[in-house]
């Protein structure tokens, strides 16, 4: 399925509900996620809907890993983490809770406890401006 008109990851792709982009390409869009377990919380999905690693083919599945690497080199130029967690759910019963393809990078700092998700919203402020921080990492990378 190209879009799924239910599908929030889908309106973000068409420009239909708005994201704090980082970068896109042909196949994937990689933005921030809006109630961010860490700062730098990231989301790489493929451009077409894809349920999930049941669904997705190998093209968006490829292209998502090859932004998946490249955007956790800016995230380690913008945000120097101790380290970076890169993990996707598959299905609700793996904690899934949005039904389009992504993949997380969650910063980690030593110490810091691992949870798959929160529940606070972070501000337009900050998240426009780790956004802005890794997208210009993005250029420098690559
Ligand atoms: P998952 O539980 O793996 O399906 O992750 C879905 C993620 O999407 C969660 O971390 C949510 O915080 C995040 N999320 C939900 N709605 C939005 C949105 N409109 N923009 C950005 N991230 C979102
Ligand atoms: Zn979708």
């Amino acid at each position: 399925m190209t879009a799924d008109p239910d599908c929030i990851f889908c309106k973000i792709v068409s420009g239909e509900l708005p994201s704090f982009k980082i970068v896109e390409d042909d196949y994937t869009l990689t933005f921030l996620d809006l109630f961010p377990v860490s700062d730098g919380h990231t989301l790489v999905i493929p451009k077409r809907h894809f349920r999930d690693v049941f669904e997705i083919d190998e093209t968006s599945l490829a292209a998502v890993t090859a932004a998946s690497r490249r955007v956790a080199h800016a995230i380690e130029i913008a945000l120097q983490p101790d380290g970076l967690s890169v993990f996707q759910l598959n299905r609700a019963a793996a904690g899934q809770t949005v039904f389009h393809y992504h993949m997380h990078l969650l910063p980690r700092n030593a110490g810091d406890p691992f949870k798959l998700h929160s529940r606070v919203r972070a501000s337009d402020d900050a998240l426009r401006e780790i956004a802005a921080r890794i997208a210009t990492a993005m250029e420098r990378e690559n």
